[in-house]
């Protein structure tokens, strides 16, 4: 079945006792039993919900995954996924993640006895130099936030398969509609639903696709055990988010192509970052890993203070964080997202002062050209 068939119909069964098209929102927090030990596999919110369940099954389907799990974040989707991990392990993590997946590491998993390296992992020699004996995880983010550098998923899931190291994916950018890392032989996919999944900046989530039996059976397990859960309410906004993800991503990534090649053309600008551009060192493979390339648009300014001005002078884009929502957001890099990442590392990696970042919306593309331009000059 194709893609908008699975995001509508996947989990969205009408409901059993009144015939619902839409999954209700089952807002409690227990459920009667009939008898002692006798339930309808319901017995506390926490552990099952049926608005939740509907949701899970719904993103695994769309993530070509078995199995799929809900959290209250994209933050605590991740942490769940290095629940995979045990004290002494060691991990390998993309040199360019967003900043809060750095920050758990470099602040809070470090302290649990998680080892970590930091790798470009688009560059599969140097990943290959960073396997340690007990290195047990590689954890990748493609394209990258805010360089937009991709990885290649099927030679990272080779190398860290033959190395006996799991793969997670940060799936968030691209989403299912235009990469599915487990067809690439990834073994976990975590997503912040917060973004293109839900896609109206209404709602805070996260998501663990797999498919392995066993490692399932924990992250439910750890899922139950924490308490991270996401809402029915927001489970039931993002079950409505991804009935039109394939439409939405398909608007993103036409505004994102028109955009993309606007900034490029425009004398103010230094520098574009885009994986559609056929100037982008990896065009090539994005093609061929990705099905689009998406709204995330970052560009170069040259100073802080270009970059205020461009920040501050827009009316149709919205300055703030976030992403992958309908309206067109836009942020900086170097004091917002990755305000935690050390300013050393955030030189290196490109993250400047003068660095823009935009997630294209899907408004008309001539009024989002027109503001980009009134705030660039
Ligand atoms: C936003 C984001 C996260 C964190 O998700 P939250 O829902 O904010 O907790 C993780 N990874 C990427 C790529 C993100 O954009």
């Amino acid at each position: 079945m194709g893609f908008s068939t699975v995001a509508i119909h996947a989990g969205n069964e009408p409901d059993p006792t009144t015939g619902a098209v839409a999954v209700p929102i089952y807002q409690t927090s227990t459920y009667a039993q009939e008898g002692l030990g006798k339930h309808k596999g319901f017995e506390y919110a926490r552990t099952q919900n049926p608005t939740r369940a509907a949701l899970e099954r719904n993103i695994a389907a769309l993530e070509s995954a078995k199995f799929g799990f809900a959290f209250a974040s994209g933050m605590s989707a991740i942490d769940t996924s290095l629940k995979l991990v045990k004290a002494g392990d060691h991990v390998i993590l993309g040199d360019n993640t967003y900043g809060g997946t750095f920050r758990l590491f470099n602040r809070i998993l470090r302290d649990y006895g998680i080892e970590f390296d930091l790798a470009d992992t688009s560059d599969i020699v140097n990943l290959e130099r960073a396997f340690k004996p007990n290195t047990k995880m590689v954890f990748v983010e493609t394209p990258t936030n805010p360089i937009m550098t991709i990885t290649d998923l099927k030679a990272v899931s080779d190398l860290a398969h033959a190395n006996g190291a799991k793969v997670v994916c940060d799936n968030t950018f691209m989403s299912p509609y235009f990469q599915r890392p487990i067809e690439h032989g990834v073994d976990i996919v975590v997503h912040s639903t917060t973004k293109y999944l839900n896609g109206h900046s209404d709602s805070v989530g996260g998501f663990v696709a797999l498919n392995d039996e066993k490692d399932a059976e924990w992250i439910g397990f750890v899922q139950n055990g924490i308490g991270a859960i996401l809402s029915p309410f927001d489970s039931f906004l993002v079950l409505r988010g991804t009935k039109t993800l394939a439409i939405r991503m398909d608007a993103h990534d036409r505004n994102g192509r028109v955009v993309a090649n606007f900034l490029a053309e425009h004398p103010r600008v230094q520098k574009v970052y885009y994986p559609g551009l056929t100037s982008h060192p990896q065009h090539e493979l994005a093609k061929r890993q990705q099905g689009g390339f998406g709204g995330m648009v970052s560009f170069e300014t040259g100073s802080l203070e270009n970059a205020r001005k461009v920040l501050e002078g827009v009316r149709v884009c919205t300055l703030g964080e976030s992403l992958g929502g309908v309206e067109s957001l836009i942020s900086h890099p170097a004091t917002m997202t990755h305000a935690s990442v050390p300013e050393e590392t955030r030189n290196k990696l490109g993250i400047t002062d003068g660095l823009v970042r935009i997630s294209v919306g899907i408004e008309d593309v001539e009024d989002i050209i027109a503001d980009i331009d009134q705030a660039l000059s």
